[in-house]
């Protein structure tokens, strides 16, 4: 295999990573809804992923009308781990299109460092200028206890 381009976010002190390899798939400030469920259970409904390939789009009708999805994967295992919108039929979850689901289950919220967050520094500029402003009081109060996991 080849190298493989991923992405990582910068200035977030949370991210969420795929389950299977750790890679980085989207962060906690993210989220635009937790109410969604998929196969496995619990969903998240995230403004923004990045190291994801996506599947055939398909038309499918959802409890919420029709839409078009297509599977996304992770780049790195190819696990399937949600799902993305391209299109809604109704007027009303026209908010969902060009924004993804990721299914709890495949996923883990992983704490970093934000200074030491350089680990792939060429790739810094591109990323999460829109989510830094959200980062000060979400998430602080959790940090400690999982730091020691993940250390
Ligand atoms: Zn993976």
């Amino acid at each position: 295999m080849g190298f493989l381009h991923l992405e990582y976010s910068e200035g977030v002190d949370a991210v969420y990573v795929c389950k299977n390899c750790n890679t980085h798939l989207t962060t906690p400030y993210d989220i635009v809804s937790r109410t969604f469920h998929g196969k496995t259970g619990k969903a998240y409904l995230f403004s923004n992923v990045m190291n994801v390939q996506t599947g055939p789009a398909e038309d499918k009708h959802l409890s919420t009308g029709l839409h078009q999805v297509r599977d996304i994967y992770c780049k790195q295992c190819l696990q399937v781990v949600g799902w993305t919108y391209d299109l809604a039929y109704v007027e009303s979850e026209k908010y969902k299109e060009g924004k993804s689901v990721i299914e709890k289950f495949y996923i883990k919220k992983k704490y970093v460092n934000t200074y030491t967050t350089t680990k792939d520094e060429k790739n810094l500029q591109s990323q999460h200028n829109t989510s830094q402003m959200s980062i000060s009081t979400a998430g602080i109060s959790a940090r400690s206890t999982i730091l020691r996991s993940t250390t």
